[in-house]
């Protein structure tokens, strides 16, 4: 398995698209170009926030990534995506202009078709279907590009992660509640990210996040730009360079477990892995597995009443709340009301998934432990 790592020092757009370049030519991704390839680029725009914080992939590796393509004669090249909130034009035009999104056209298309459709899954899958948003489903060719951070409610956030974006916008939340148990959840997202099957996953790690991602932690930077075909062994590694123990966060440990991750094969191209990297802050929430040495039949009451104990909640920073009501909006199990222009939660009901949090545009959510 090839895995291109570059040294980039900060988003300019010279070295950026330099170590694109570099990145296609490890992974020989120049050969699968054919100029009526319809290519869907899909970033991490979770949320409305500039490309200073680390929360969504940086739109100088979008815009490096499409002048790569066009100079293999591509022409057709959407960027699509469907972040947090509700997925319609007037509020994906907001996401594309503060992200940065605005910049790569007219070489690239913002997405601005909003429907969705129903695609089967493999045999033996948990889900028998997912609905995908339309450009994801009629792509010949998919690039996923994502933000490395870290996760409040997954621990981790890479290639698999991203792929949650390809659930039309309050979908996302729905599937938290249907999946409220972090194994299931992370079931899910494997099954969803084989279903989509992107042909190559980049990794936009020159900033990263850590802490309480994946909005509301800080800059981590690591001045790489990540690449490989295979997103599976990539968030292995990933993870490893974030110094998280992989067999811990759980959707990387089922992948392993379902043979995904070919860790033994990693061929690193590119430049050496820095020595000395500070490991990340993990978030408050961090779910990590913490199952390994518990025997198989012992590991779903275990992971029950461990999970009861240390379950966490959250909690409003009543000082930071606007009452903008964007974390009702996004609650699936809705138990946040808005009294007095300011966020209630109310406990009995909480699932922990931190979707609130993650829409939070003020930082006014803070993570309360049970214990
Ligand atoms: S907690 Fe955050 S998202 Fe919720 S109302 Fe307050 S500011 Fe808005
Ligand atoms: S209050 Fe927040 S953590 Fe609890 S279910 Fe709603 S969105 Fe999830």
């Amino acid at each position: 398995m090839i895995q291109s790592l570059q040294m980039v020092e900060k988003y300019d757009e010279e070295p950026v698209y330099q170590a694109v370049c570099k990145s296609m030519d490890a992974l020989s991704v120049a050969d699968d170009m054919k100029p009526d390839l319809k290519v869907v680029i899909k970033p991490n725009l979770i949320i409305a926030k500039g490309p200073d914080i680390p929360a969504t992939t940086h739109p100088v590796v979008v815009k490096a990534v499409v002048r790569w393509l066009k100079e293999r004669g591509v022409s057709n090249i959407t960027i699509a995506e469907s972040s947090g909130g509700p997925y319609n034009a007037e509020y994906m035009k907001h996401i594309y202009r503060v992200c940065g999104m605005n910049g790569v056209e007219p070489d690239a298309r913002l997405n601005m078709d909003f429907t969705a459709q129903t695609v089967q899954c493999a045999e033996g899958f948990a889900n028998h279907t997912f609905h995908l948003i339309t450009p994801i489903v009629e792509a010949d060719y998919i690039i996923n590009i994502c933000k490395l951070k870290t996760h409040a409610m997954t621990g981790y956030s890479g290639g698999i992660k991203n792929l949650f974006g390809t659930i039309p916008g309050l979908e996302k939340p729905q599937m938290h509640y249907r999946w409220p148990d972090i194994e299931d959840f992370s079931n899910m997202l494997l099954e969803l990210a084989q279903t989509v099957n992107p042909q190559l996953t980049i990794i936009d790690a020159i900033d990263a996040m850590e802490g309480d991602g994946p909005t509301g932690g800080t800059s981590h930077p690591l001045h790489m730009l990540l690449a490989a075909r295979d997103c599976y062994t990539q968030d292995y590694f990933a993870a490893g360079l974030m110094g998280l123990d992989p067999r811990e966060i759980v959707m990387i440990r089922q992948a392993m477990e379902r043979g995904l991750v070919k860790k033994d094969e990693i061929q690193i191209v590119g430049d050496r892995v820095p020595e000395g990297l500070t490991p990340f802050k993990k978030p408050e929430t961090i779910k990590l597995d913490f199952t390994g040495n518990v025997p198989g039949f012992l590991r779903k009451p275990f992971v029950y009443i461990a999970s009861r104990l240390l379950k966490s909640y959250p909690q409003l920073r009543t000082d930071l709340c606007v009452g903008c009501g964007k974390c009702a909006e996004s609650c699936p199990a809705q138990v946040i009301t808005i009294e007095n222009k300011k966020a209630k939660f109310h406990k009995k009901g909480c699932i922990s998934c931190f979707c609130c949090q993650e829409m939070c545009p003020m930082k006014a959510i803070a993570v309360r432990k049970a214990l």
